[in-house]
């Protein structure tokens, strides 16, 4: 179902409010130099974990978690994501979602099953390319924030790392006016943390 890098089986910070699991997602097509979990990035690996030991595992944890976290690595990038999604919910789990809004038209996808995106908005979109490597990844994201405040059942938080040798002040003051008119109500600044050559951190 899913290409899974790990699970881990309690966090209480990953999903503001809730009791959750964490599933991580394997994969991801953009190069951020701070990546917080490199080793998810590549797609070229087994998943560690097979679909059934983890649909196993929550049946077991029903009514001692409130929630399952969706992370990564980038969670969008899995094509079954919102079957696995609709197959967490029907246990009755709420869903939280981490994502850099990489693919918007599977984050549409996926909405209607979330009760809580955690949304990385990196840096103003034109300044995307800086962070991702990538061009055209700031109109993604751009367009992943859309969709997400036209949701209105879903909750979420809007967050940013801050690596001062990527983004100086008036960049983070250009995003944060920018969010506010868009009529983002919580965005939050994280003090980013390099990997070091092992990609421990
Ligand atoms: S988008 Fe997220 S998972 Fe992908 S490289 Fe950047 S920080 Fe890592």
């Amino acid at each position: 179902m899913l290409q899974l890098g790990g699970l881990v089986p309690l966090t209480s910070i990953d999903f503001p409010g809730h009791l959750a699991a964490v599933l991580f997602c394997q994969g991801c097509p953009w190069h951020c130099s701070y990546c917080h979990n490199p080793h998810l990035l590549r797609t070229d690996v087994p998943s560690t974990l097979e679909w059934g030991e983890v649909m196993r595992f929550l049946q077991e944890r029903v009514g001692f978690l409130d929630g399952v976290v969706f992370s990564g690595g980038e969670p969008l990038l899995q094509p079954r994501l919102p079957e696995a999604m609709q197959a967490v919910k029907a246990l009755g789990f709420k869903i939280a979602l981490h994502t850099a809004g990489i693919m918007p038209a599977r984050l549409a996808k996926v909405l209607p099953y979330v009760d809580w995106v955690g949304l990385d908005i990196k840096a103003p979109f034109h300044a995307y390319k800086r962070i991702t490597g990538l061009a055209g990844s700031g109109h993604k994201a751009a367009e992943s924030l859309d969709l997400l405040l036209n949701a209105h059942h879903v909750d979420y938080e809007i967050r940013t790392t801050v690596d001062p040798t990527l983004l100086g002040k008036a960049d983070i003051e250009q995003l944060a006016v920018s969010l506010a008119k868009c009529g983002v109500k919580r965005h939050v600044l994280q003090t980013c943390q390099k990997p070091d050559k092992s990609g421990m951190f």
